[in-house]
């Protein structure tokens, strides 16, 4: 994957540098920095004592020594002093030197911590924005395993308002679809091996039992209460009840009307055009890719950037026409073609996948894809938001 977010800590970055928000003297800090030099150990203080200090937006690079990278990329972000002191342009060209420094070493991956996002006081959400778009840039033209180490929750901030929405979204449709599953499993359940009354009694003695764990049996109002609250629900119990034998009385209606039609299909099947069927497969994902990025008019190059996709894998995507991708690879050229939603479902159904309201994974990008916001980044931001995994691959 290109680019991601991730949560930790970027001396644990298993990559070929990490870059230091450090001080101009570069002789070590606290925050990032400081954890930096307790991890490399004491020659990487000596080597940046001979690279007499960094001004603001420049980067200059150091062994990794004790750390897993074999590289430290020493940027220097601004402190934050109200936004009218050219702090953007130095924060963008921190970035951008630093990234300059990794290609010029050859590096495939490089993890940065939130420049001037801690003790430099810049605010985080303009911070994360900058950051990314900067990346972004910096990919257009290169090949490159970037990540973005996020140390804290705390340290991270999306648009406040996009959050509060998917928060009431994630509530209304993942928790109540939850719930509703749930009880309509044990509605079913009560039909399937108690029959009708079975839901009442069940509810009724499962409360009663509780109370008397809680020993309140003998509360007289608080039972009354109890008993209201458990009529109610017993109501609701038996409404669904109702609606779910309904459902399943038409669905074996429905049955016993196709089975005819259904009986004849598989008579026509013989045994021998079994083969003839699997010879005879649909369109597969890899082809219906393809043939997506030609209908819109798009370069292969232009489609897997979009979609954060390796070009390595989307190669291998390309000359496997039975390439089996994952959901998150699906979905995230489903975001770069700016498919609608019946597009999308059309396309993970070639992978063998369906968008599930059980899954917030699910919910967050259906969001996005049913309100055309196709900037894969955002939709990534608010997937690391509420500890989803990312598209793209
Ligand atoms: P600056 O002085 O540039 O603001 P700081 O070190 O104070 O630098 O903070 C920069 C960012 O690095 C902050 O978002 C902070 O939460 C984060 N940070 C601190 N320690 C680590 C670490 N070990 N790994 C990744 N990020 C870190």
């Amino acid at each position: 994957m290109p680019f991601r977010i991730v949560l930790g800590d970027i001396t644990k970055q298993n990559v070929d540098a990490i870059v230091n928000a450090a001080n101009s003297s570069l002789l070590g800090g606290g925050g990032v920095d400081g954890a930096i030099h307790r991890a490399a150990g004491p020659r990487l203080l000596e080597e940046c004592r001979g690279l007499n200090g960094c001004r603001t937006g420049e980067a200059k690079v150091t062994l990794g020594y004790d750390l897993p990278c074999k590289y430290v990329i020493h940027t220097v972000g601004p402190i934050w002093q109200g936004g009218r002191s050219g702090e953007e342009n130095l924060l963008r060209l921190a970035y951008r030197n630093s990234l300059a420094r990794a290609a010029e070493k050859e590096c495939e991956s490089v993890a940065f911590p939130l420049i001037s996002a801690g003790v430099y006081g810049y605010p985080k959400e303009s911070a994360l924005k900058i950051a990314e778009e900067e990346i972004r840039h910096f990919l257009d033209d290169h090949e490159m395993e970037i990540t973005l180490v996020i140390f804290s929750k705390d340290s991270f901030r999306m648009d406040m308002d996009l959050c509060s929405k998917l928060s009431h979204l994630l509530r209304n449709t993942y928790e109540t679809d939850e719930k509703r599953g749930s009880f309509l499993g044990n509605v079913m359940k009560s039909i399937a091996f108690g029959g009708a009354a079975g839901s009442r009694d069940s509810v009724f003695t499962e409360r009663k039992a509780k109370e008397k764990t809680r020993g309140k049996a003998d509360a007289p109002a608080e039972s009354r209460a109890c008993e209201t609250e458990i009529e109610e629900l017993c109501d609701e119990a038996a409404a669904e009840e109702v609606h779910v034998r309904n459902f399943l009385a038409g669905q074996s209606a429905e049955c016993m009307t196709s089975q005819p039609a259904f009986a004849a299909s598989m008579m026509q099947m013989q045994p021998t055009s079994l083969e003839a069927a699997l010879a005879n497969l649909d369109e597969s994902f890899s082809q219906s890719l393809l043939r997506l990025i030609d209908a819109k008019g798009m370069k292969d190059s232009e489609c897997y950037k979009k979609a954060n996709v390796d070009r390595k894998l989307f190669s291998k995507i390309r000359s496997d026409v039975h390439y089996r991708p994952s959901k998150q690879t699906v979905l995230a050229f489903a975001v770069a073609l700016e498919l609608d939603v019946a597009e999308t479902e059309a396309l993970l159904k070639k992978a063998g996948f369906a968008l599930s309201h059980a899954s917030k994974f699910d919910i967050i990008v259906e969001y996005f894809i049913s309100n055309k916001q196709y900037d894969l980044y955002t939709i990534n931001e608010a997937l690391f938001a509420f500890d989803q995994n990312l598209l793209g691959a």
